[in-house]
């Protein structure tokens, strides 16, 4: 193999243990997400034996093989892609974590679609913070009408807020992308919806990520290479 994966993972870590020092960030809390959109059961086995325990997946026809393949392994698998309102329980059965959440109407699917013996169903809103209307994810405004309703469905666990921003290869561009998604997170805390956990840094951006707050990094290129 071309691309060697273990020195990859370890650049990766070594990335997010340099901003972490950089920004003051305590111990522990940042973690890394192994976006494996494009990559084979093989490769996210191999990530695996070298200590990855949390893996990404985009889109259920493809994550569907992999998941199955590895069900022996005890892998915390998060769905990061864009939702589609026939897919929701194959979500709701196989993965702990959904990332794209953005519609009540979601929330209540997978709510209802989560079976009895799985914990809850850990959710992030997604928050379109550059306004981009290609992408998927609400606005600020809309978030916060429909955090009280997301709190109230007994089989999601609401965890915090994902963005995707608009790409920029200028530093202080991507912290300003983030900043935005951390103040309005903090400002949530003080109307009573403290969340844990703030998604958002990829590859190009997970310093300023880190920078402004982030607790998961979402990295696939740095990890696996480019995707075909
Ligand atoms: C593909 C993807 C990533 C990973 O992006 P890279 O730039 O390859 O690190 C992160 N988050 C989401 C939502 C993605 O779709």
């Amino acid at each position: 193999m071309s691309h060697c994966l273990a020195d990859a993972l370890a650049i990766v870590n070594q990335r997010i243990e340099a901003a972490m020092l950089q920004f003051q960030r305590s111990p522990n809390s940042v973690q890394l997400l192994a976006v494996t959109k494009g990559q084979s059961a093989a490769t996210i086995l191999q990530a695996w034996q070298l200590g990855q325990r949390q893996f990404g997946e985009s889109y259920v026809q493809e994550a569907l093989p992999k998941l199955e393949v590895l069900n022996a392994y005890p892998i915390v698998w998060h769905f990061i892609g864009p939702l589609q309102t026939n897919k929701l329980r194959w979500i709701a059965e196989h993965f702990a974590w959904v990332h794209s959440l953005d519609s009540l109407k979601h929330a209540q699917r997978l709510s209802a679609q989560r079976p009895a013996e799985l914990p809850a169903l850990n959710v992030c809103i997604q928050v379109n913070v550059s306004r981009e209307p290609q992408k998927a994810g609400i606005t600020e405004a809309e978030a916060l009408e429909l955090i009280p309703q997301i709190k109230k469905l007994p089989r999601l666990q609401l965890r915090g807020l994902m963005t995707l921003p608009a790409y920029t290869d200028d530093f202080e561009q991507q912290r300003q992308s983030f900043r935005q998604l951390a103040e309005f997170c903090k400002y949530l805390g003080t109307l009573g919806h403290a969340l844990d956990t703030l998604s958002m840094g990829m590859t190009d951006d997970l310093e300023a990520a880190i920078a402004e707050g982030s607790t998961l990094v979402r990295v696939g290129t740095a990890l696996f290479g480019q995707r075909n």
